[in-house]
């Protein structure tokens, strides 16, 4: 027997639309549906049944069960035969339906006088919300068109669902499963807590024709899009010049693969011949291969399915003409922006008063687009798996990118706490709001000099806001990492110019570029290393490639012109390549002086405290340099062998541990007795506990996040230091083996009313 009877779907899926445009109730609507649907496959039931929030599928719509079980009859995905296809995704075909192990008879429907069965999953961006089934009387085969016909009409149903309209039909407390709530952790990459609405940044198209007028017109349209498509990716290969739209070269090369997939291009054609429009046919694909990629653990097949998405979006952008990024202008003043990935760049090109946070599927803490967030000041969460296929544009949602936490529809009471939890943080804002300009001094008379970690434009106004002292590390690797090639001098010396003015009476501290390890250049040639934190990186590629690094030494002392300049240089490991380094500065200044430019009224060098080595060249080094600078983040990562970004072993060992403490008091104690200034730019600098500790074993500045520089002010200024130091000294001192001073340090806050 053919496949499809009855006028073929071409013609059910034209009265399918007629009937989704008249202005009737959602139950009569989906009663109109299933009799359609029924006739056109010459079937004697068809029912619909929609996933709810609580995992149970309950029968919506049927011609020819009882229609008395309509909203009674319900099973738990997993159970029964429709339980199965929700379970599974997956169509299931039966001759003999009652045969099949996973049958499960429902009496109040009537169905055991049917013997054939065909259901289809009905699915939206790879989710289940629902099955669609037809039943025969007679004992019969479902060919395969007849299951492709019954998924194309699914398609309609998941529309349908999708826009909401089935919520008027829904008992109280039955919500249907698109629209219930989430709570979903990723890793916490910017902190604060944002309470919003979803903004998808590459918003889903709405394939709103589905029904094809001529199919070989269709064709032709799949074949030009799909041309189209494929010279637009070879140009960007070829370009290189993709940085900033997060799309890497080998992302783009698998897409590439995939567009030249025979059974791909197959599978569209197929779609098409079943009397889809182009558009929809690439949509019914992609829903069948994401609800079969979702479901496997594989981490290449996952990585498959991101390619293929990526391909289908661009697609269907290409076929529908629908805009590939936000429309900017109608984006709400609390839009919380969710996207697989994101490039830097293109967060910088949102407006910024309207984002409350931003939800990735990818991009871990050290991801550019978590520096420009953490920069930016919005509350971010990284690793939120399928997070773009999980939420709708609109959906409520809390972003808190202190705990990692992402909260999508949430309940009214899970608002409300959220709420509760962004005042309480607004408030606590304002208060260091209040200490702005009062220095960190002591209770016992000493100043802590506060300074702030810097690296983008968009951090500059924090200097002001936060009263930091000056900026005390300026990382200029980020200014390479967001650029599309290197940057020019020009370039360079007019980023460095904006810093100065931005801090016109006070000294800025630039290092000089630390790339390398995890801190990658896309469009520097990627080096294969197996230990790449031990490899080549920051000053070792900046004394092997001299060249890079007099460019942007001429760019600072240029911009620098009758300031005071402070240049530091990052993971210097032994007494030799400081002297090296500074041997390069003293020949660009000599160039420049030579060549009649002006050069800055006063010049110091520094070094950065980061391996371990230098440890047991403090003497010398410190007579060498002018000011020294603990990058406390790679220290303690070589103290304990374990990798900063490594999440299994990066909290393993704790800083405030005596053996951390001590090698950072020698520091301390070394520079102190040469009369050298000694400052801690790490993370830990910014943590209010771990602050009071540098501050007790001898640190006198510190450099840190803007954010943090309030709640370290708050926590200097109510200690006594002396008092601080006579608690710290004996424990620190002590060689007990103890892991960490960590619940001392804080038990002893507590009792003397130091916030930590
Ligand atoms: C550090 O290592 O502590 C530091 C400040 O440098 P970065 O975090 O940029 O490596
Ligand atoms: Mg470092």
């Amino acid at each position: 027997m053919r496949a499809v009877l009855g006028g073929g779907p071409r013609l059910l899926l034209r009265r399918l639309r007629e009937v989704m445009a008249e202005p009737v109730s959602a139950q009569a609507r989906l009663d109109k549906i299933v009799v359609l649907i029924a006739s056109n496959m010459v079937a004697e039931v068809c029912s619909v049944y929609v996933l709810r929030a609580d995992a149970t599928l309950e029968l919506f719509a049927t011609e020819g069960l009882n229609r008395e079980a309509v909203h009674l009859t319900t099973m738990r995905s997993g159970e029964g035969l429709v339980g199965l296809i929700a379970q599974r995704a997956e169509p299931l075909a039966l001759s003999e339906a009652q045969a099949h192990p996973a049958f499960s008879y429902k009496p109040e429907t009537g169905e055991e006088i049917y013997h054939s069965f065909l259901g289809v999953p009905i699915l939206r961006g790879g989710n289940t919300l629902g099955v669609l089934v037809v039943q025969n009387r007679a004992s019969r085969t479902y060919s395969e068109e007849e299951v492709e016909a019954l998924q194309v009409t699914s398609m309609l149903l998941a529309e349908m669902i999708a826009s909401g309209e089935l919520q008027s039909i829904v008992r109280p407390g039955d919500d249907i499963a698109l629209h219930r709530p989430l709570a979903l952790t990723g890793t916490a990459i910017s902190d604060g807590i944002g309470l919003g609405h979803v903004v998808l940044h590459e918003p889903r198209v709405v394939v709103k024709q589905l029904v094809a007028e001529n199919v070989s017109g269709e064709m032709r349209r799949l074949d030009a899009a799909i041309e189209d498509m494929r010279e637009n990716l070879n140009r960007l290969i070829e370009q290189g010049d993709i940085l900033g739209t997060g799309e890497h070269r080998d992302v783009l090369e698998a897409m590439r693969m995939v567009a030249n997939d025979r059974g791909w291009m197959r599978r569209l054609r197929e779609a098409i011949a079943t009397g889809l429009t182009a558009e929809a046919a690439v949509e019914s694909v992609q829903n069948d291969a994401r609800a079969k990629l979702q479901r496997s653990t594989d981490p290449y097949m996952r990585d498959r399915l991101h390619d293929l998405d990526d391909l289908a979006n661009r697609l269907l952008h290409k076929l529908t003409g629908q805009s590939f990024v936000v429309d900017r202008a109608s984006m709400p003043d609390n839009a919380i922006l969710v996207a697989r990935t994101m490039g830097p760049a293109v967060l910088l090109e949102y407006e910024r008063a309207r984002l409350r946070g931003l939800v990735l599927e990818e991009g871990g803490p050290s991801s550019h687009v978590a520096i420009v967030a953490r920069a930016l000041g919005i509350p971010a969460v990284g690793e939120v798996a399928n997070i773009t296929d999980l939420v709708e544009t609109g959906d409520a949602i809390i972003v808190d990118g202190t705990s990692g936490d992402v909260r999508v529809r949430p309940q009214s009471d899970v608002e409300n706490a959220y709420a509760e939890k962004a005042r309480l943080r607004a408030r606590r804002q304002e208060q260091y709001q209040k200490l702005r300009d009062v220095p960190a001094v002591t209770r016992d008379g000493i100043e802590i000099k506060l300074h702030m970690n810097a690296g983008l434009l968009v951090d500059l106004p924090h200097v002001a806001e936060t009263g930091a002292a000056s900026i005390g590390l300026f990382r200029t690797e980020l200014q390479f990492m967001l650029a599309a090639r290197f940057p020019r001098m020009r370039e360079q010396f007019n980023l460095y110019r904006t810093v100065l003015e931005a801090v016109p009476d006070r000294p800025v501290t630039f290092r000089t570029l630390d790339i390398g390890s995890d801190k990658v250049l896309p469009y520097m040639e990627k080096m294969e290393e197996d230990n790449p934190a031990l490899g080549w990186r920051a000053i070792r590629i900046g004394l092997d490639r001299p060249a890079l690094l007099r460019l942007q030494l001429r760019a600072l002392l240029r911009a620098a012109v009758g300031r005071h300049l402070r240049i530091m240089f990052p993971m210097v490991a032994c007494c030799a390549e400081f002297d090296a380094a500074k041997g390069i500065v003293a020949r660009e200044v000599a160039y420049l002086k030579k060549h009649g430019y002006a050069t800055p009224s006063a010049l110091e060098l520094g070094v950065m405290i980061e391996v371990p080595s230098l440890l047991f060249e403090l003497d010398a080094i410190c007579a060498k340099a002018d000011f020294l600078s603990v990058g406390s983040n790679d220290l303690v990562q070589y103290l304990f062998a374990a990798d900063r970004d490594n999440k299994r072993v990066a909290d393993r060992f704790d800083v405030l541990s005596p053996p951390a403490l001590r090698a950072l008091a020698t520091i301390a104690g070394a520079g102190h007795a040469a009369g050298k200034p000694v400052t801690l730019c790490g993370e830990m600098g910014g943590k209010p506990l771990e602050a009071l500790a540098l501050a007790a074993i001898g640190y006198r500045s510190l450099s840190m996040a803007p954010a943090s520089i309030g709640p370290v002010k708050a926590t200097l200024i109510a200690a006594d230091l002396a008092e601080t130091e006579a608690f710290l000294t004996p424990l620190v001192g002590a060689h007990d083996g103890m892991p960490s001073l960590r619940a001392h340090l804080r038990d002893y806050a507590e009792k003397s009313g130091i916030p930590v």
